[in-house]
């Protein structure tokens, strides 16, 4: 391929797309990481502080300088119009962080870069955004089994943002390639990325 390759990485929760993502990085890939970028803008001294503490108020960032976390997931849980109102502070500074990111992994002559975006199916901007699209797939028990045990959310907290992401349908049919992340080895795994990586221009 030509120039740099716009990879978007997806899959559900759990899926192993992270994982993926970074041996994906081993094979010389630029990794962008929208979730990590997320979170960074509401971090003390993030872009997305000052909008935020005008738009609902100074008890919605704690005394260290970053957004209240707990409040906020209370406010946006009970109100959606909050929730927009969120999202639409945090989505163009995400956004503009990727595209300053990018600019500067195709500065460097980076031949692949990986937009990693758990939601990249379900935000349709994104597909235009990019040349290739990998889903990483398995099976929901698996995503379920494997979220769980990483200890980070309870098995309701799990489903409920199962329900709230794309089917796997709807996911694998937006995919130019798909990894089936499922009783495989990490070994077996990279095996798997390290054969579809040339594609990527890696
Ligand atoms: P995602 O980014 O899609 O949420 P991760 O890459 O973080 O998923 O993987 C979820 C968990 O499952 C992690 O703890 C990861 O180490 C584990 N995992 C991923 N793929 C496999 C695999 N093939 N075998 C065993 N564990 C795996």
């Amino acid at each position: 391929m030509l120039g740099v390759c716009r990879l978007g990485l997806t899959g559900g929760i759990g899926s192993g797309k992270s994982t993926v993502a970074q041996m994906l990085a081993l094979h010389g890939a630029t990794v962008i990481d929208a979730d990590a970028l997320a979170r960074s803008v509401t971090w003390a001294g993030g872009a997305a502080i000052a909008p935020i503490s005008l738009a609902f108020g100074h008890h919605l960032i704690a005394a260290d300088g970053a957004m209240n976390r707990v409040a906020m997931r209370e406010l946006v849980y009970a109100d959606a119009a909050a929730k927009r109102r969120l999202e639409a502070i945090i989505h163009p500074l995400v956004q503009l962080q990727i595209e300053q990111q990018a600019q500067e992994a195709v500065r460097t002559d980076c031949s692949c870069i990986v937009f990693d975006v758990p939601l990249l199916v379900e935000a349709g901007h994104w597909r235009s955004k990019v040349d290739r699209v990998l889903v990483i797939d398995c099976l929901p028990q698996t995503q379920l089994d494997r979220v769980v045990a990483r200890n980070e959310l309870s098995r309701d907290a799990v489903l409920k943002i199962m329900a709230s992401q794309a089917s796997r349908l709807h996911r694998l049919k937006a995919a130019d390639f798909a990894l089936f992340n499922q009783h495989l080895t990490f070994d077996q795994l990279h095996n798997e990325v390290s054969q579809i990586a040339p594609h990527f221009g890696l």
